[in-house]
């Protein structure tokens, strides 16, 4: 009786020991870390080659726009439902991001050739420090989002010619122009003058017509 009885207290304190190793493994696991990405809002979702990296690079721009400039941040949002691919056989020459809408579920996708941390707009030093490469992907973001707006609202869904291009292309730059413009009024974390000539040259391009012969030159 008595051995029996202290095989029952063994037990019990084994399963009281188990017990606590597995409170201890839970609280490691289980517990959120001060790091983790909180989840994408509804309707934005990832695929293709992406990685945790991309959606975290995402998540963090949404967050800035959020605290800096929400007007940008509630663009992004307006824009759902919406899907960035990450597929590198969209990046052929100057294109690195090409968008469709929608499709049967009515949602944008959005590819881009790119890991989104490795997008620039020029291969000069200073586009490729990291804060200019999150402005050059802001820039592109915006750009690409106008076009799944205006897809879904029906403008801009022929683009057979030189005008029709012009016009949809226009429509998406004058965009991407527009935020970094007020990334620019922000202070744009020191590419300053790296953004200021970005935002001349862009405006530029808008009224040029060789960046037009060249922008749609698929379309002649
Ligand atoms: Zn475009």
């Amino acid at each position: 009786m008595q051995t029996t009885q202290r095989t029952f207290v063994f037990n019990a304190l084994l399963f009281v020991v188990a017990l606590l190793a597995l409170g201890a493994a839970y609280a490691q696991t289980g517990a959120p870390s001060p790091e983790a990405p909180a989840a994408l809002p509804n309707g934005i979702n990832f695929s293709g080659a992406y990685t945790p990296d991309d959606v975290a690079y995402f998540q963090d721009d949404l967050e800035r726009l959020h605290r800096d400039l929400p007007e940008w941040w509630q663009y992004v949002l307006d824009a759902r439902p919406f899907t960035i691919v990450i597929d590198p056989r969209t990046a052929r020459g100057a294109i690195v991001a090409v968008t469709e809408c929608c499709d049967a579920s009515g949602s944008g996708t959005v590819r881009f050739g790119y890991h989104l941390s490795e997008i620039s707009t020029g291969s000069d030093p200073d586009s490729q420090s990291a804060e200019a490469r999150r402005v050059a992907f802001l820039g592109m973001l915006a750009h690409e989002l106008t076009h799944v707006r205006d897809l879904r609202a029906g403008r801009f869904t022929v683009k057979t010619d030189r005008k029709s291009c012009v016009d949809a292309e226009t429509s998406g730059l004058s965009q991407q122009l527009a935020i970094k413009r007020d990334l620019a009024a922000g202070g744009a974390g020191g590419v300053t003058a790296w953004l200021t000539e970005q935002i001349r040259s862009e405006n530029r391009d808008l009224h040029s017509r060789s960046f037009w012969d060249w922008y749609c030159a698929a379309f002649e």
